[in-house]
Parts: structure tokens; sequence; C-alpha cells
């Protein structure tokens, strides 16, 4: 991958974390305890601090590296999870990937998250955008940065009517419901923000 096109990935999903932070806050202290936005500036924050190095990396290595400044930084539940979801795709992902490596090391990265989480879809995480994204990618065909965007906000907004099985939100049962997942938010905004730099 293009240094020049790595390094605007890298910047722009972390200013969208970072522009967000109070949306996913208010998120989190609706279902959780509040700490999401912050929890996900500061690794945001961290990552940009390394943005020469990261971005001169072979594309797997960036993504490894990524991870780890997100286990280190993030925290809560969240930081070990994307973490290995960013950990697993740099292990998956060859250095200059095609459409068909990256549903593979997507899908790979999905279940990697699932195994750490103890999770699936359906239990309000933001494995309910991630597997989705998945699917959505899977599809190919024309226009897809734009439909992998729109079907990831559908899915964190369709987190809205569920009840939470895992993480903090799961200890409120029903009150649970009538919220969107803070995590399932942050994905489908750093998601977005991918699918930007790609259509550009
Ligand atoms: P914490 O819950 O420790 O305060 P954060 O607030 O940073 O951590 O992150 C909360 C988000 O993490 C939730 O909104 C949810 O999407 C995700 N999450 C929490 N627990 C799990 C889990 N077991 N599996 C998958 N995702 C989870
Ligand atoms: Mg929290």
């Amino acid at each position: 991958m293009d240094p020049a096109l790595q390094r605007r990935l890298i910047e722009e999903v972390a200013n969208a974390v970072i522009r967000h932070t109070d949306e996913l806050t208010s998120l989190d202290q609706a279902i959780g305890d509040g700490d999401h936005g912050l929890n996900m500036k500061r690794g945001a924050m961290a990552v940009l601090e390394q943005l020469d190095q990261l971005a001169a990396k072979p594309l797997p290595d960036a993504l490894k590296a990524s991870g780890q400044v997100l286990v280190m930084k993030v925290g809560g539940a969240s930081g070990p999870l994307y973490g290995t979801l960013l950990m697993t795709l740099g292990k998956e992902l060859p250095v200059a990937p095609n459409r068909d490596d990256l549903v593979r090391a997507v899908g790979a990265a999905v279940e990697a998250v699932k195994k750490i989480g103890r999770s699936d879809m359906g239990h309000k995480t933001l494995l309910d955008v991630l597997g989705p994204v998945h699917d959505e990618l899977a599809s190919g065909g024309p226009g897809l940065a734009d439909r992998v965007r729109q079907r990831s906000a559908a899915a964190a907004k369709a987190t809205i009517p569920m009840r939470a099985i895992k993480g903090r939100a799961s200890f409120l049962g029903e009150r649970s419901i009538g919220h969107m997942d803070p995590g399932a938010r942050s994905s489908s905004l750093m998601i977005a923000a991918v699918c930007t730099v790609m259509e550009e």
C-alpha cells in the first residue's frame, strides 16, 4: 500500500474517533460506565503520536503495531477487543491485499474478537457491526465502500432495540434496550472513515 494512503487512513480513523469522543461518552453513560469516549480517544492519540512510524511500515506490520498500541492504551473491554481485531488483520493480510484477502482477513478478525469476548452477534456489542460489515464486503460488486459505510451505520442503529448479553450493559438487563451500543457506534464511525478514504 502507498505510504501516503496508509497515513491518511490512520489519520482519518484516529481523527474520527477524537471528533466523536463526546458522543461515545454519552452512549456509554447511558448503558455503561461512561469511559468509552475517553478510552478510544486515548488510543487514537497514542496512534497519532506514532503516525510517521506507522505510515512507513508495510500494511500488516502497521496493523499489528496499531493493535498493540490499542491494547496498551485503550483499556476497558474495548482495548483488547479492538487490539485483537487489528492484530488479526495484520496477521492475515498480505502486503498488497485484494478484496478476497480483505474478506478472509475480516472474517478471521471477527472470529478472533468473538473468541476473546466470548461473545457473538446479537449480544449488542461491536460484533453487531463487524459481522454485517464482513457480510457486505463479501457480497462485492460496485459501490462497495459506500455500501459498507451505510451497512455499518444501519448495523450500529440496529443495536438500539437489542438487549445486551455481554459487557457492562448486560448488567442493566431490559434497561439496556433503547440505547445504541457504544462499541457498535465506535466501530461504525471508524469503518466509515476507512470507506471514505478508500472511495477518494
Ligand atoms: P468497558 O465496558 O470496560 O467500560 P468500554 O466502555 O471501552 O469498556 O467498551 C464498551 C464496549 O465494548 C461495549 O459497548 C461493547 O461494544 C464492547 N464489549 C464489551 N464487552 C464485550 C464482549 N464481551 N464482547 C464483545 N464486545 C464487548
Ligand atoms: Mg465503558
